[in-house]
């Protein structure tokens, strides 16, 4: 791996056309460490080109489903053999710690292209349709054309990997643009998919900021579906953008998702896991459980219990094995989580533990701030309502359950949500309450390839994930077939709409077996 990066468009490496680099800082020193190509409007154009030659010209759209399996299976394969490189430059430029790198993201990563080769291997391609007299009708699913993948900065070579894999095993080219904060794994992902043999044009990477290589991508005429995982405010422009001529769109938006503690659970693995629900990787993490709603039986302790136990995280670089979190991503990030942490104190919650920067020794440069987390908050204020992206904890303590769905379900969001407790069956009740695309139960963040994620309300349209995410990159097509042949007796709708042509005007029965035109 090198410290310089191109793009990659139509199975080539290469420069920005207009010869633009920026440097990719490492958030655990606040330093420089790698130079990349800054892909503009025109390489945009370039990469769109590429990717349409692929779909319209190219054989990854004409293979069969088992065929291009066999292309991410050697991705995967790819990716386990570069585990170690790709987990430490994950971990310098992403800032994810070294262990979750290793333990989390790479293997992520395999079973993504996995399960995406198991699917598009099932060549479930083609369905019947119920039985119709006189005809035969199937459902045919054929891949969308030119897709094009936008990723955040929080997990990239994971969320390239969830945009590359449907889309290519469905037989479809894709072009995705990574955050400028952390493009580096997306593009050796990609370099890996040209090894696999993937063919050119198929996967291309162009880093590049969002309002002049995304918003090109987003608004071209010859591009038809856009995946899109970020912020919801920058979601709002890509459906306006993609409104254009009319793109599927299935979007990955925000989150602030309620976790709920019940009365009688184990506090000590409810500790645990409210904490591992929010700071794992020092809750830059859409789903994080950021607002823990807590029965009054347990409040207290539980509280007790999580100032305890946050005090002892190690902060610390990513690199580190020893850090348990490491450094927020950018400077800018540090700030707003930093304004929050004055907004939270001004609207009268208590902070109990963190509200501060952290000092690592030898890394002054780096991004680092505290566990955080607040007692006393109301559901009302803006720190239980907005996404913060760092590592703020909000604790609202409640007495019922009615008043705890009402309270969860009080929010713009709708991504994720969850619930501990000793009894399952009551935590099941209340999970189908809440208004979210996942609820876990005594877990959280069990993101799996196989089964569908994504959101409900301003948290997103669509789920990537298994055979519903799979679907989304693919349209749906009806075939009908007249089984009568020219001899038989015209069909009855047609002597409606055109009696002096068929001969006939008598009106058919109403009741008459058959398709009925549909507006
Ligand atoms: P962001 O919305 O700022 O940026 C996401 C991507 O969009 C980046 O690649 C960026 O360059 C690009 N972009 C920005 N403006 C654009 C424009 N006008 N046109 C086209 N592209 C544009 O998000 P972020 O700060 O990188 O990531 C954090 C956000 O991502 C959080 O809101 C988080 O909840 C969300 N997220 C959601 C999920 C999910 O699955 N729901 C997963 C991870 C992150």
């Amino acid at each position: 791996m090198t410290d310089t990066y191109q793009l990659l468009i139509g199975g080539e490496q290469a420069d920005a056309a207009t010869g633009q680099t920026f440097e990719s800082i490492d958030p655990s020193t606040g330093r420089p460490f790698a130079t990349v190509a800054k892909a503009g409007k025109q390489d945009a154009e370039r990469a769109v080109r590429a990717a349409r030659a692929a779909f319209d010209e190219g054989p990854w759209p004409r293979m069969k489903g088992r065929e291009r399996a066999q292309y991410l299976l050697k991705v995967a394969d790819l990716a386990k053999q570069n585990a170690k490189p790709l987990a430490e430059l994950e971990a310098r430029d992403a800032g994810h710690t070294i262990r979750v790198a290793k333990g989390g993201d790479i293997g992520m990563v395999i079973s993504t292209f996995r399960t995406f080769a198991d699917i598009a291997a099932k060549e479930n391609d083609e369905e019947p349709l119920p039985r119709n007299p006189g005809s035969m009708n199937y459902l045919r699913r054929e891949p969308i054309g030119v897709c094009v993948g936008i990723t955040p900065w929080n997990f990239p070579i994971q969320m390239a990997a969830w945009k590359i894999a449907p889309a290519i095993a469905a037989g479809n080219s894709v072009i995705i643009k990574p955050s400028l904060y952390a493009p580096l794994t997306t593009i050796e992902l990609g370099r890996l998919c040209m090894e696999a043999g993937i063919p050119e044009g198929v996967v291309n990477v162009l880093p590049g900021t969002g309002v002049l290589a995304g918003e090109a991508l987003v608004a071209s005429p010859l591009v038809d579906k856009v995946a899109f995982t970020g912020s919801t405010e920058v979601g709002r422009r890509i459906m306006q953008l993609a409104s254009s001529n009319i793109k599927k769109c299935t979007l990955e938006l925000g989150g602030k998702s309620a976790a709920i503690v019940l009365d009688g659970v184990d506090v000590d693995y409810a500790a645990d896991g409210a904490l591992w629900g929010m700071f794992f990787h020092n809750g830059q993490v859409c789903s994080a459980g950021t607002r823990l709603f807590v029965q009054r039986g347990v409040h207290d302790e539980l509280l007790a219990q999580l100032a305890k136990r946050a005090e002892a995280f190690r902060t610390g670089p990513a690199l580190d094995p020893s850090s348990d979190l490491g450094p927020i991503i950018s400077g800018v990030q540090l700030e707003t989580v930093e304004r929050y942490v004055s907004l939270g104190q001004e609207e009268g919650a208590d902070l109990l533990v963190g509200g501060e920067r952290a000092v690592v020794e030898g890394h002054e440069g780096g991004y680092y701030h505290r566990p955080t987390i607040f007692g006393g908050v109301k559901n009302g204020m803006r720190l239980a309502q907005e996404e913060i992206f760092g590592p703020v904890l909000v604790v609202i303590p409640f007495d019922d359950e009615d008043e705890v769905v009402r309270m969860a379900n009080e929010s713009v969001y709708g991504l994720a949500g969850g619930v501990w407790s000793g009894d399952t069956g009551r935590a099941i009740k209340l999970a189908e309450r809440l208004r979210t695309g996942t609820v876990w139960i005594n877990d959280w963040h069990m993101i799996n390839p196989r089964f569908p994620f994504g959101g409900y309300k301003q948290s997103g349209i669509g789920r990537e994930h298994g055979e519903l995410g799979y679907n989304e990159y693919r349209e749906a097509k009806h075939i009908h077939v007249d089984l009568g042949g020219p001899s038989r007796a015209r069909h009855p709708w047609w002597e409606i709409a055109l009696p002096q042509r068929t001969g006939t005007a008598a009106a058919p029965d109403a009741e008459t077996p058959g398709s009925k035109p549909a507006g």
